[in-house]
């Protein structure tokens, strides 16, 4: 019998995979998805990693085997509010940090970890989905995302609705007139249409674009695309010379009312979702998986058993009250950006302004942004 099972080889279930074998526990991890490739250039599927996560990645020796052409160190972040006048610049300094984040490939962190796991001889089963009645273990960790069957199976529900926005993201070309130390900046701007961040590149003028919009910006033509993007970009950036092939995905709001059951537990997405405007998603999860690789760990040194409800239980409790914050505040964020009203855009400018112009508020903001609070 092994200790642990995970469903799900995303960035969260092996994440907490390698961590927890990195401290003896046995671990079998399933994924129905076959395993990665690492591509030739960045794609236009990256996250933003903050600055705790990174440290944890390293910890679980996955960071360094990431190839340098795939992250993007950032230090200066500007937020423009789109439909007013407001406007919130910080950097890495302001806070006292030595950056506020990294531009990650999704596709070659996974293969990272994935190589990570081989030299540590954890056998990932790629292709392969599980019968959680048949298989024996102490633990059971569903980490198979926001649709999670295996949430589903052990009867754990959830609340959540749709935006009726979807995130369409690709790379974007701006002109070569771009130093490398702009390049390492990230850009927000609160549009009409929804939240559009333009995410820095190790290539000199490249941009991962992640929009998020009730209109439809992955079907219109290419030219109206590039014409609405230099448009929402307000010239700060320049002429788009190109971009490549646009994907979209639907946005939604989710969380599981209860994230543990006896001997089993959700991680991840599998947990919470939220909207992507703040790029918190992967950081929320890599958060639960180490909290919950030290519950274990915890248990273990109070022999108890790892699966557990009262030890699960504190993993919940730890976990829930962040995952929440975070949730509120993207919803906040979503109303305030999304409303109409002028008050409210008056309000929301000068909100802007004062953050910009308060030196402990805008250190407040830096350190949310990069996963310090
Ligand atoms: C447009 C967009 C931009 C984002 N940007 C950011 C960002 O900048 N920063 C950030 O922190 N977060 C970001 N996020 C959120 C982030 O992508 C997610 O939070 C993260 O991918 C969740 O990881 P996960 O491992 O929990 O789930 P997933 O990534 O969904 O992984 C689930 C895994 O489970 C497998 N699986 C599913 N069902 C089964 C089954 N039955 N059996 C076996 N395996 C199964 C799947 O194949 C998959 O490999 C963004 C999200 C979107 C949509």
């Amino acid at each position: 019998m092994t200790d642990v099972v995970i469903i799900g080889a995303g960035f969260i279930g092996m994440s907490f995979a390698l961590a927890a074998h990195k401290q003896g526990f046995g671990v079998e991890v399933y994924d129905k998805a076959a395993a990665p490739v690492l591509p030739k250039t960045v794609t236009s599927q990256v996250i933003a990693v903050n600055p705790v996560s990174a440290e944890f990645l390293s910890g679980i020796g996955v960071w360094n085997l990431i190839p340098d052409r795939f992250v993007t160190r950032y230090d200066q972040m500007s937020v423009f509010d789109g439909q007013g006048s407001g406007s919130i610049s910080f950097t890495a300094e302001e806070g006292g940090l030595p950056c506020l984040g990294y531009i990650v490939d999704q596709v070659a962190l996974r293969v990272a970890m994935s190589e990570c796991a081989l030299s540590q001889g954890l056998e990932v089963k790629w292709t392969e989905t599980a019968d959680i009645d048949e298989l024996q273990r102490d633990l059971l960790v569903a980490a198979d995302g926001a649709h999670s069957a295996t949430r589903e199976k052990l009867g754990l529900k959830k609340m959540g609705y749709s935006y009726d926005q979807s995130a369409t993201v690709c790379v974007a070309q701006f002109g070569q007139e771009f130093t490398a130390e702009r390049g390492q900046q990230a850009y927000q701007w609160f549009c009409d249409s929804g939240p559009l961040a333009l995410l820095p590149l190790a290539d000199q003028g490249k941009f991962a674009v992640v929009w998020s919009s009730s209109e439809d910006m992955a079907s219109i033509s290419e030219s109206a695309f590039i014409s609405a993007l230099e448009e929402s970009t307000e010239d700060k950036l320049g002429r788009i010379h190109g971009v490549s092939s646009r994907h979209s995905f639907p946005l939604m709001q989710q969380h599981a009312w209860r994230y543990v059951t006896e001997g089993a537990v959700l991680l991840g997405d599998a947990a919470h979702a939220i909207h992507p405007l703040a790029g918190q998603g992967a950081n929320l999860g890599f958060a639960d998986a180490s909290c919950l690789v030290t519950e274990l760990c915890a248990a273990r040194l109070e022999g108890r058993g790892i699966g557990d409800l009262g030890v699960l239980k504190r993993y919940e409790k730890k976990r829930k009250t962040d995952n929440h914050l975070a949730a509120l505040a993207m919803e906040g964020f979503h109303r305030l950006f999304t409303s109409d009203s002028s008050i409210v855009g008056l309000v929301r400018s000068r909100g802007l302004r004062l953050v910009n112009e308060n030196k402990t508020l805008k250190r407040l903001a830096i350190s949310v942004a990069s996963g310090r609070v």
